[in-house]
């Protein structure tokens, strides 16, 4: 951190960040505590004073901005200050490694659904029920030249780079190839192994949409499907125990009968991109969350 000024009188901005620094630690960093941070953080990039850019670096670090935070501290820093250069070496390994991938999410809007939804359009990616953002979870990649659609032999810029189980070696598959289970019955594939996936489903129709119509995603180990309702749940993404309490469900995730109290010790301290990972779900019919976890 950089020293406040203890003996004599904060600023405005440092006087802001130790408000939300507080209410951040005495939430466990729920939405509120992380949208405050963000809003703070979007007012400190558009000011230009240098006591709201050393404050900035605090808010980038406690962001997990840690590539931002060092490269701010280092183009602002006094380099003669000994506990300045102390500080940006403990960063630069940080920097370094996790760069800004391990960033807290930014607690989305309606709006911000809203728009996502209306790129997912505009890119031509159909709904997919059970993976609502196939782009944001890093089931389909995009390509600015194109590739060939092995199933509909068109150019497409966006292709699927989940797992597909088929004796053919596939390359690439088009969204709509997939939505329209073309790509499963052309090839005899599916996206989701029909063993892995939480009993309670009753109706063949939601099976036969989530493993041959419905983009999966990558695990470390084999991916499995979560139930609730009666149905299949949405796929959200990989996250970890910080995104959970930023998403405000870290409790709905821990009541559930799937975890014993050691895997839900594990669930608390799991860290996205590390040896445990979380894989987030929600219920399409009473919203509750719940995560599937396994080991590198
Ligand atoms: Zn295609
Ligand atoms: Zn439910």
């Amino acid at each position: 951190m950089i020293p406040l000024k203890w003996g004599g009188s904060m600023n405005e901005y440092q006087e802001k960040y130790v408000a939300l620094k507080k209410q951040f630690e005495q939430s466990k960093g729920d939405s509120f505590s992380v949208t405050a941070l963000y809003d703070f953080k979007e007012s400190l990039e558009e000011s230009e004073a240098i006591a709201a850019k050393e404050v900035l670096v605090n808010v980038y670090d406690l962001l997990n901005y840690k590539k931002d935070a060092y490269d701010l501290l280092s183009s602002i820093g006094d380099l003669s200050d000994v506990k300045i250069k102390k500080r940006l070496g403990k960063m630069k390994e940080y920097a370094e490694n996790w760069r800004n991938n391990f960033a807290i999410p930014k607690p989305k809007t309606e709006e911000d659904i809203q728009k996502e939804k209306e790129m997912l359009a505009e890119l031509g990616i159909p709904t997919f029920k059970y993976h609502p953002n196939p782009l944001n979870t890093g089931a389909f990649e995009i390509s600015e030249e194109g590739v060939v659609c092995d199933c509909c032999g068109k150019v497409t810029h966006i292709y699927y780079e989940g797992p597909f189980y088929a004796v053919d070696d596939i390359d690439y598959l088009c969204p709509a190839c997939i939505a329209s289970g073309k790509a499963s019955e052309k090839f005899d594939g599916s996206f989701q192994d029909d063993y892995s996936v939480d009993d309670g489903v009753k109706d063949a129709e939601k099976l036969d949409e989530l493993i041959h119509r419905t983009p999966g995603y990558c695990g470390w180990q084999q991916e499995y499907w979560r139930a609730h309702c009666g149905d299949f749940c949405a796929y959200l993404g990989r996250v970890g125990a910080m995104e959970l309490q930023a998403l405000d469900v870290m409790d709905e995730v821990l009541d559930d009968p799937m975890w014993d109290d050691e895997q839900k010790e594990m669930i608390e301290h799991s860290v996205n991109g590390g040896h445990l990972q979380c894989y987030l779900f929600q219920c399409l019919h009473c919203g509750k969350h719940l995560v599937w976890m396994d080991f590198d």
